[in-house]
């Protein structure tokens, strides 16, 4: 096991990243496997993740950082229409944007002209200097208060980063936003619950929802900023049907199967929180008794805090006594 002690991985913030390193130790092989497996075509194995091609001009970037890679962290990807390529999500580091940038070339002939951030964490965001290379300077796209959170909280700070997330034009976080990138347009819905201020990126022709982290498939959610009354709202507002292609935060990309499993995951953490909260336990208490039931399948947990993180967001929501 890394010798990352529990206090410490309690109080760090503002990434997901800590989680899944710690994770990587600890899942088992089967589950390694399934995450590694494509639904889409895979175009491209790197150490840190796996490009897969969804549809005609669509492609996802599941990262695979159970290797112990931290290049890229979370999931993203590309939506290429013809006159733009917007490249979706930052990344854990500048390398990772920059490769999934050179992909991009690679594979219609153009750098990312647009950039999308769904929300501050820094697995997320924090390699967005990457995108910025020789001449190209794709537009760049935060809420302000996504932007905000990266500048404040995502330490220690990096120039580089913040001189690229500066120019950031602001995403609406009141209403639905387009952008057209040619015979195809993209759906930016501004959204809350896993940090204050989340989008999602949407396709509808084919359904295709880059989700950011309102969704992890097969993996324990980190709730470290989430408001979970907001994050079930969301969640549910994120559904689509059959035939939609979900690409997660974190995990592999998944159909409505996944998704629904995701969802009632998240409300059997709802359930034993408010019951616990009516029994008078503190957060580890409820954490320390708590497990998920074997009819939601396999989630990876390498640690009960994690689930202590998820009551004690619970109890933020409840008003309830902490400790
Ligand atoms: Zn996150």
């Amino acid at each position: 096991m890394p010798s990352i002690n529990r206090r410490d991985f309690l109080l760090s913030s503002g990434s997901c990243a800590a989680h899944l390193a710690l994770a990587a130790s600890v899942m088992p092989a089967i589950a390694r496997a399934r995450w590694t497996q494509p639904l889409g075509t895979l175009v491209s194995r790197e150490p840190f993740g796996n490009l897969e091609r969804i549809a005609d001009g669509v492609w996802a970037l599941i990262s695979t950082p159970l290797t112990g890679d931290r290049t890229t962290i979370s999931n993203g990807g590309l939506i290429v229409g013809r006159n733009a390529v917007l490249a979706v999500e930052g990344f854990n580091q500048p390398q990772g944007a920059q490769w999934l940038a050179a992909k991009a070339r690679a594979l219609t002939g153009r750098w990312p002209t647009h950039v999308a951030i769904t929300h501050y964490h820094a697995d997320h965001a924090n390699g967005v200097a990457g995108y910025l290379a020789g001449d190209e300077r794709p537009e760049l796209h935060a809420t302000r208060r996504t932007h905000d959170l990266v500048v404040e909280r995502n330490q220690p700070a990096d120039p580089s980063r913040v001189a690229a997330i500066d120019k950031a034009a602001f995403i609406s976080a009141d209403q639905p936003s387009t952008l057209d990138l040619g015979g195809r347009v993209v759906r930016v819905v501004p959204r809350r619950g896993h940090t204050e201020s989340d989008v999602s990126i949407e396709l509808d022709d084919p359904s295709i929802v880059f989700c950011g982290d309102l969704f992890w498939n097969a993996m324990f959610p980190n709730y470290v900023d989430a408001i979970p009354i907001q994050l079930g709202q969301s969640v549910r507002a994120l559904r689509r049907t059959r035939d939609t292609v979900y690409v997660p935060g974190h995990g592999a990309l998944g159909k409505q199967s996944e998704y629904d499993r995701y969802v009632s995951m998240i409300d059997e953490v709802e359930r034993a929180a408010r019951a616990a909260n009516a029994k008078g336990l503190t957060p580890a208490e409820a954490a320390a008794g708590f497990s998920l039931p074997a009819s939601l399948g396999e989630w990876t947990l390498f640690s009960k805090a994690f689930y202590e993180r998820a009551f004690t967001a619970w109890y933020r929501e409840l008003g309830a006594k902490q400790g």
